[in-house]
């Protein structure tokens, strides 16, 4: 399945019933930059090893590039593409005066040693120094990338350019001008547009049941988020496999359990069950917070959720996208279930270029507004267009970009 190809129709969906320019679709189908590097990095046992490597600078009409690095060995040309094509929707959606990029690694950093995978970041940094910086093009963390992470590839890009840059990348530690809340913030924004959600649907929360597909940052601190609100989570799962308790599962425990185990399989006190079978679990919620395309046409059928809540990027195919809209079963798109990482992301860059910095509570009343108003818009917009949540996120998102364009006379 091609993620690129995916992005693409959907924002032909959206320019069609948005009634956007045809110079819209024109320029918004091809991002503006692809630098490709393969990087040289000196293995522990003295071997080198190139890496392939990329950054795509889709569209910078709002403001500097932004978007997360993927470190994963499945990453390809044409998932980077969709992934910047989504980081400028997504910024723009919420409104953020910044545009879309995306890097990523072919690498699994999982069988790098510290060393190792501190020689690569720095790699990356220092090769694409000339092309990121904080009034051009600012990283993040994304799949695999860390806070440690951001800090190796700061200081690179420190030394190589012989500046003092904190802006030049978000998602930094604390200690280096990272922002308060960054860490917990795209499940803390999944969290606030769920309250919204279930207010209109009017769940009621001690009822309400949720599945979580992925337990890195995202999942793992939205399990955490919603059982401290009320609902119940039932099912968990991380890359090997998931496990489901239909009463609800201990967290605590869970966590425990998979940080002494580095596995959630074979948790005592919940059945194993596949990655595929948690995606169609009778539950209310259904939260996917790992990668592409894991709802399409060959399971949608068998979705059971009243709620999709979209953390991961791209996990629902446009064919699925149709008939969960068919089924009345309310979904909402990754660029703005998961807009909070992003937007936490601009707080950061914001902190860092004034030298002051924000208290989380300053953080999160920020991000709530910004989150809530975001999505009631999206939802009015739904309702005046009669069509999804996504559709109407890209016809908002894309309104923005061009008349930004427009404004620049890049089109008509
Ligand atoms: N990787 C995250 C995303 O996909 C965060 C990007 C950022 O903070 O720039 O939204």
């Amino acid at each position: 399945m091609n993620a690129f190809a995916n992005a693409l129709t959907q924002l032909k969906k959206a320019i069609q019933l948005g009634g956007l320019s045809a110079e819209t679709w024109e320029f918004l189908s091809k991002p503006q930059r692809i630098i490709n590097h393969s990087l040289p990095v000196r293995m522990d046992d003295g071997s080198l090893r190139m890496f392939e490597s990329y950054r795509v600078q889709y569209n910078n009409a709002c403001g500097p590039y932004k978007g997360g690095i993927r470190f994963h060995p499945k990453v390809d040309l044409s998932e980077v593409k969709a992934l910047a094509f989504w980081m400028s929707i997504k910024c723009a959606v919420v409104g953020i005066p910044m545009g879309g990029g995306k890097g990523g690694v072919v690498v699994d950093p999982k069988k790098l040693s510290v060393t190792e995978l501190e020689r690569l970041s720095r790699a990356y940094a220092a090769m694409f120094a000339p092309y990121i910086g904080p009034d051009k093009d600012v990283p993040a963390p994304d799949v695999y990338t860390t806070p440690q992470i951001m800090a190796w590839m700061m200081d690179e890009y420190n030394k190589v350019t012989g500046t003092e840059a904190p802006g030049m990348i978000t998602g930094k530690p604390l200690a280096v001008g990272g922002s308060q809340g960054r860490g917990t913030a795209t499940a803390q924004g999944g969290f606030y547009v769920l309250s919204e959600v279930v207010k209109k649907l009017k769940l009621v929360l001690g009822k309400t049941t949720v599945a979580i597909q992925g337990f890195g940052n995202a999942g793992s601190v939205m399990a955490g988020l919603v059982q401290k609100a009320g609902y119940k989570v039932v099912a968990v799962s991380d890359s090997s496999a998931g496990i489901y308790n239909p009463k609800g599962l201990v967290l605590k425990e869970v966590e425990k359990y998979k940080q002494s185990t580095g596995k959630l399989t074979g948790f005592p006190g919940a059945q194993t069950i596949t990655n595929e079978k948690l995606l169609e679990l009778p539950v209310d919620v259904l939260v996917p917070a790992a990668l592409e395309n894991q709802i399409t046409e060959k399971n949608v059928g068998r979705i059971k959720a009243k709620v999709v809540l979209e953390l991961a990027n791209g996990p629902t195919t446009p064919e699925a996208d149709e008939k969960l809209f068919k089924k009345g079963i309310v979904l909402v798109p990754d660029v703005l279930a998961n807009a909070g990482g992003v937007t936490v992301s601009y707080f950061e860059w914001v902190q860092n270029l004034a030298n002051y910095y924000w208290t989380e509570k300053e953080v999160f009343q920020k991000l709530e507004r910004i989150i809530v108003d975001s999505f009631n818009e999206v939802w009015q917009m739904a309702q005046s267009k009669k069509t999804d949540l996504r559709t109407a996120a890209f016809i908002v998102a894309v309104g923005r970009i061009s008349e930004a364009m427009r404004a620049r006379s890049w089109i008509n």
